[in-house]
């Protein structure tokens, strides 16, 4: 099925006092952002940080663009990147090292293009004047393994919110995050097929009266929607939607 909308790739403003423009950080990278970025009028150098939740390309297949055209483009320009610590070495060794190592200012690494910022779930990490808990949150669970995506619970002067990235309908460990929070930015499936691994609209249905009313629906299929509002959510995010934080 082919899809109707760009990945979920999010931009987060702010203006500090003290700075004449804008600060922004990318939280994920798909490898359609430079589509998605470029009809919000946004180049690679305009980002300050990039957050990366898990390493699936829908979220980090846009890294290697955004690694190259800083550097060769855009005189060097260097963005932070956020991401737990365990994701940084299968993030360089199986995803981008293909195409990053050999360049000319001679063998790369991952430090050579972004200014890398291991993060820990315990301390989570602070940027310009907000505070962001990075919450581990299991994804695809087999067997064998599971592979975690790491949540945001980001908080502002003014205002919290919760971003699920991906992960499966898990309310028991997420009713914390889901009650104290102003607005959610929920992972949620749509379709026939109940893949295991996204919260499905069906399961996130059953959720609490007051948790759906701050609850925006993101990361869904082309398929059609069901009317949101009237099962008592947000409703679903549209490309290029913006919020105000705060
Ligand atoms: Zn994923
Ligand atoms: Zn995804």
């Amino acid at each position: 099925m082919a899809a109707d909308n760009f990945q979920s790739n999010m931009v987060l403003e702010t203006t500090p006092s003290g700075e004449d423009r804008p600060q922004r950080l990318l939280i994920d990278c798909g490898s359609d952002a430079r589509h998605s970025l470029r009809n919000l009028g946004f180049m690679p150098n305009d980002f300050d940080g990039v957050y990366i939740s898990h390493l699936h390309s829908d979220h980090i297949g846009g890294l290697e663009w955004m690694a190259l055209a800083n550097y060769f483009v855009f005189d060097g320009h260097r963005t932070q990147l956020f991401a737990a610590r365990e994701l940084l070495d299968p993030l360089w060794e199986h995803s981008l090292r293909g195409g990053l190592e050999t360049s000319d200012h001679g063998n790369s690494k991952l430090s050579s293009y972004f200014d890398v910022v291991p993060l820990t779930p315990k301390d989570g990490f602070d940027w310009k004047g907000m505070h962001f808990d990075v919450i581990p949150t299991p994804h695809v669970v087999t067997p064998e393994n599971t592979m975690y995506s790491f949540a945001l619970f980001g908080t502002g002067t003014e205002k919290s919110f919760f971003l699920t990235t991906d992960a499966i309908f898990n309310p028991k460990d997420h009713m914390a995050f889901y009650k104290k929070a102003d607005i959610i930015f929920q992972d949620c499936e749509l379709g026939p097929r109940h893949s295991g691994v996204h919260a499905h609209y069906d399961e996130l249905i059953t959720l609490p009266d007051d948790v759906k009313a701050k609850m925006w629906l993101y990361h869904y299929q082309a398929y059609d929607k069901p009317d949101a509002v009237a099962d008592g959510f947000c409703g679903f995010i549209d490309p290029e939607q913006s919020f105000d934080l705060g």
